[in-house]
């Protein structure tokens, strides 16, 4: 038997922003494995499939990565239809190439579902569009969380050139953000807001500026958290628009 593995993006969080091929291929599969924080309807929808919960929130160690991938391969041995699922978009900081580099290797079939990313999901809540004509044309997907191998803050010089920009696994840094972006001459005035559980009913909208990204990162709980920085924030108001329930403002020395 040789299977196919589809590397699946599960979206941000809410089960109804899955692609319907995404949910096509759940509902097909023998095997899911699956990132930590799915949704439990997410998962439901592979009513007949075994599902291994094999993602780890952070500080992924190369070992148990190469654990999964060696579980991606074997599982195609045995059975027809293996979804990888991921959170957001699987291309966007899921570690996807590593599996699709040792699946290739192993001489076995992959495809690729595109999900919807936490940025997109975030920008839905904030009712504030990445890109606005005249004020942000470029938008930079980047993370400060540090891979063996890389070069301390090279993402920042990026940022600062950047109109607005998306930061993932950043919340927990926010302390190497801010400093990182005021080396690059980035003012501690630029605005940056905080999202977490974007796509959920417990989302969480933080405002900040870059100067103010630490205190206020302080009270992210425990759900994933994007840090969004840019002009196109300034526009506090936008933001209150999208109040929910859990909303709350910070009030920030906006210079
Ligand atoms: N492939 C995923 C990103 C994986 S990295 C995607 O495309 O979205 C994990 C990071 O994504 C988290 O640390 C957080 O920064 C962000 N994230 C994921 N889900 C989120 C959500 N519902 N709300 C806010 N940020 C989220």
């Amino acid at each position: 038997m040789s299977g196919v593995v589809y590397l699946v993006g599960a979206g941000p969080g809410a089960p109804d922003l899955l692609t319907l091929r995404a949910a096509r291929l759940l509902a097909q599969a023998d095997v899911v494995f699956h990132d930590a924080l799915l949704h439990p309807e997410t998962l439901a929808l592979a009513e007949q499939a075994v599902k291994v919960a094999v993602g780890k929130r952070s500080g992924k160690l190369s070992a148990a990565q190469r654990f999964i991938t060696k579980q991606l391969v074997d599982a195609a041995r045995k059975h027809k239809t293996i979804v990888r699922l991921k959170g957001g978009d699987p291309m966007l900081f899921g570690r996807a190439q590593e599996e699709i580099d040792a699946l290739n290797a192993a001489g076995v079939k992959v495809e690729i579902v595109p999900g919807i990313s936490a940025a997109f999901a975030a920008s839905a809540e904030l009712q504030t569009s990445l890109t606005r004509r005249a004020l942000s044309r470029s938008v930079l997907f980047a993370t400060p969380r540090e891979a063996e191998g890389s070069r301390k803050n090279d993402w920042a010089r990026a940022a600062a050139a950047a109109d607005t920009v998306a930061l993932y696994m950043a919340a927990g840094e926010a302390f190497v953000v801010r400093d990182a972006l005021l080396a690059q001459g980035v003012p501690a005035s630029r605005p940056a807001v905080i999202v977490e559980n974007a796509a959920s009913a417990q989302v969480r909208v933080m405002v900040a500026s870059v100067g103010t990204l630490p205190g206020v990162a302080d009270s992210v709980g425990d759900g994933p958290a994007l840090v969004l920085v840019g002009e196109v924030y300034a526009d506090l108001a936008a933001a209150q628009n999208a109040a929910r329930e859990f909303f709350f403002l910070q009030r920030t020395e906006l210079a």
